[in-house]
């Protein structure tokens, strides 16, 4: 059996990280630095406003001409407000999916829409800036940790910056610094732990409020009470918002509106845990296996 959704909760309190699924987060990271050779056509519009309507009709992929096919009618449609989890062995092509979507590459076959709008069609800027992205170890850069939170929108009051703060449970560790928000943290700092750079992650999505938003689910162990409050956090970030996970954990795949298999560049499976347990076909197959995995480890480490 292929490896398939990573760690889990009990595992990655065991382990400290998973290499692989890390890598993945790098890649996103990668081309966040480097601007790739996707430009705005000489025509683009700015993208209306967006409830967050997200279809893929028929795409396909490959990261250059001599390279082969990584994804291969993908056929999606995701409903405003919906949470997909994406799940799959390491290089089945998740994090292209999602890399398509922000148009980080664009797709060499077939059609991606925004309510309606093909993201080709539009700047690359307002596509951006609809569509909110936390991945696993967040990007914390240098300054006070009030500037990493307004990173998220630089016009927010006082009064929005506290609330999210709050929402995302950062008020009470940030309230320990003798400096409060002015706390200076450095981008590969040890101040903030793994799991409070992405809480402070989730502060900047409730920030800038966008309707879409990518995440990929942290892997790296953090404390019980930082565990909490992850997913507290996470719960009010996703509100409201249609989400693509990378998935880690049981419970996010298992709550998904829309679970998304992905195997060699094609969705092998789709639907909600429910429809996908009555299959009886791989998801269900690997989710049983992954389960009890978990439940043994709970019992070996008492958890
Ligand atoms: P996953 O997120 O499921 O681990 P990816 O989408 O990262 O999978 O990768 C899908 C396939 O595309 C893999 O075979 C991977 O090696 C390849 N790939 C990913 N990124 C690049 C890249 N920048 N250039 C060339 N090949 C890539």
């Amino acid at each position: 059996l292929w490896r398939f959704w990573g760690p889990i909760s009990a595992l990655s309190k065991v382990y400290s990280q998973l290499l692989s699924a890390m890598a993945s987060a790098e890649r996103i990271f990668e081309v966040l630095d480097t601007e790739p050779e996707v430009k705005d056509r000489s025509n683009a519009k700015a993208m209306d406003p967006i409830q967050g309507e997200v279809v893929f009709d028929n795409v396909s992929f490959r990261y250059g001409e001599d390279k082969p096919e990584v994804l291969s009618g993908i056929q999606l449609h995701v409903k405003p407000g919906q949470r997909v989890a994406l799940v799959g062995p390491t290089g089945a092509g998740k994090s292209t999916i999602v890399n398509l979507l922000m148009r980080f590459y664009d797709a060499t076959g077939g059609r991606i829409r925004i309510d309606g709008q093909d993201v080709k069609e539009v700047t690359l800027e307002s596509l951006r800036r609809q569509i909110g992205i936390v991945l696993q170890d967040s990007f914390i850069f240098s300054g006070t940790i009030e500037e990493n939170l307004r990173y998220g929108n630089e016009d927010a009051t006082d009064e929005a910056l506290k609330l999210a703060a709050h929402h995302v449970r950062i008020d009470q560790f940030v309230s320990q610094f003798p400096d409060g928000y002015q706390t200076q943290v450095e981008e590969r700092g040890s101040k903030l732990s793994v799991g409070q750079r992405q809480l402070l992650a989730f502060g900047r999505v409730l920030l800038s409020d966008p309707r879409i938003l990518i995440l990929d689910e942290a892997t790296s162990s953090v404390d019980t009470e930082t565990e909490q409050h992850i997913q507290a956090a996470l719960n009010k970030v996703l509100e409201g918002r249609t989400a693509f996970i990378i998935a880690h954990r049981l419970s996010t795949i298992r709550d998904a509106d829309l679970i998304l298999v992905v195997r060699d560049g094609r969705i092998a499976e789709q639907g909600s845990h429910e429809e996908l347990m009555g299959q009886d076909g791989v998801y269900k197959k690997l989710y049983m296996t992954q389960y009890e995995m978990q439940q043994s480890l709970a019992v070996k480490t008492g958890a």
